[in-house]
């Protein structure tokens, strides 16, 4: 088979999947995940071929997909990739360069410097921010913790890249209770400790309390959140951040979803003041609806960024604005392109209508499920519905029917010591018939459940 003719196979059998993303089960039924155990085969000395290797990946693995692209998956905030952002992620692959330098990469360092600058246009985040092209918002956050402790250790006057840590002064960081567990992971892969974060305590709804915000002063990050991953919610920048600044703290957002609340003059207010911060994460490949591996590290001082990320070799030389001084990565592709691709496509108006959208479902949703008895723990403010369903075993078995229904699905999680269930609406294919039939799953799910014994 030539190269073309391989790319062409791949290309239909792609469409193939992707025309039946609307009715294809959610969940992988169990003889799909079973016939999974045929890749489990030995390596060979010799090859085999390419055509039934690309053969043997569509039919074992398409059925065992989770239709995480389609237009009825609630779990988790994975959103589904926009036509175009996948379209323009193929051209990417096509091009197949390593996107670390202009020099690499002429179309790709061009496209990326629109897409950071379009980015922080419509988050109305300040202009001279860095952007970093990513490969998620974990990668990102930690990126950005990165630059804020050699930034506030240079200020202490120590040269972290020189001295490292040993013997420089303390830096501790301030996390929420329910800060997310990427934040948790890179602070810990930092060096930081678990046992020396400093937690703030938070509201009902997951929001730092302004009056129980820990001391802070120009030794401390402070992570705070967009979009709380269970309930959606925003701590209170517009309280915090002046307070953090004054005391020369260096702020930290991630908004991995939430951040795109600023895209919508309706939703704006819920991120009033998180303009103010040093550096922020955000994810492509959640509510931007781009394919994976697609995230951004903003950085205020893009000095802040350009002198923690630098990889600049005598081999490799480029500007401080080159992806490769901005990110972890150094071989890469252009991630960038999938971002550019959607907010031109979309304008303005268009992520906003695709974030209001995804808002309306959510909130048409959290008032169904009170209707039908179910116990919603959140204010749904943003896209995630956090329900109980009476007893923890009755919450329990309706999430596990619901899988099983192949209709819908939805994860679970724990919210104040307590399982419960999360959905979250992100991808642009969620109609309303769709939020229809999860709304009619989950009441008939309901009304099918011996008793309504609570536990308490
Ligand atoms: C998903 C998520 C992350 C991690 O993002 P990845 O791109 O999956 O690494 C961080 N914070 C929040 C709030 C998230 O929802």
């Amino acid at each position: 088979m030539t190269e073309i003719d391989l790319l062409a196979d791949a290309d239909a059998r792609a469409r193939r999947f992707v025309a039946a993303n609307d009715t294809r089960r959610v969940f992988p039924d169990a003889a799909a995940l079973a016939a999974l155990a045929g890749f489990d085969e030995p390596l060979t000395d010799s090859g085999r071929p390419e055509a039934e290797t690309l053969a043997m990946l569509d039919e074992l693995g398409s059925p065992a997909a989770v239709a995480g692209n389609g237009p009825r998956y609630f779990g988790f905030v994975v959103g589904a990739s926009l036509p175009v952002a996948a379209a323009a992620e193929r051209m990417v692959l096509a091009w197949d360069q390593s996107a670390s330098t202009p020099l690499g990469a002429p179309g790709g360092a061009a496209i990326e410097a629109v897409a950071g600058r379009w980015l922080l246009d419509i988050l109305q985040l300040p202009s001279e921010s860095a952007v970093g092209f990513g490969t998620s918002a974990s990668a990102c956050g930690l990126t950005c913790i990165t630059a804020a402790r050699r930034r506030l250790l240079a200020q202490a006057g120590w040269d972290f890249d020189r001295k490292g840590l040993a013997g420089a002064p303390e830096i501790r960081a301030v996390v929420s209770d329910v800060a997310h567990v990427t934040m948790i992971k890179a602070l810990r892969v930092l060096g930081f400790g678990t046992d020396n974060l400093v937690v703030a305590e938070t509201d009902s709804n997951g929001r730092i309390d302004p009056a129980k915000l820990p001391p802070l002063d120009a030794r401390t990050i402070l992570c705070l959140q967009a979009g709380e991953v269970n309930t959606g919610a925003f701590d209170p920048f517009a309280q915090i951040i002046p307070r953090a600044k004054a005391a020369g703290a260096w702020v930290h957002v991630d908004g991995a979803f939430g951040l795109w609340a600023r895209a919508s003059d309706r939703l704006r207010w819920l991120t009033e003041g998180v303009d103010q911060a040093d550096s922020w994460t955000t994810d492509g490949h959640k509510w931007l609806n781009t394919p994976y591996d697609c995230a951004m590290a903003i950085v205020r001082d893009a000095e802040a960024l350009a002198g923690a990320m630098t990889s600049d070799a005598a081999y490799s030389s480029a500007g401080a604005d080159a992806q490769k001084n901005l990110t972890l990565e150094f071989s890469r592709r252009a991630r960038g392109v999938a971002i550019w691709a959607a907010l031109r496509s979309l304008g303005r108006a268009g992520v906003a209508e695709l974030v209001e959208r995804c808002v309306g479902h959510a909130q048409r949703i959290g008032a169904s499920l009170e209707e039908a008895g179910y116990d919603v723990l959140n204010d749904v403010v943003l896209n995630q519905v956090l329900f109980r369903a009476g007893s923890d075993a009755e919450t329990a078995a309706i999430r596990e029917a619901a899988a099983a229904s192949g209709e819908i699905w939805f994860g679970g999680t724990v919210w104040r010591g307590r399982p419960a269930s999360r959905i979250s609406v992100s991808s642009w294919r969620t109609r309303d018939e769709h939020v229809e039939l999860a709304i009619a799953t989950l009441r008939q799910l309901k009304a099918m459940q011996p008793g309504d014994a609570r536990d308490t």
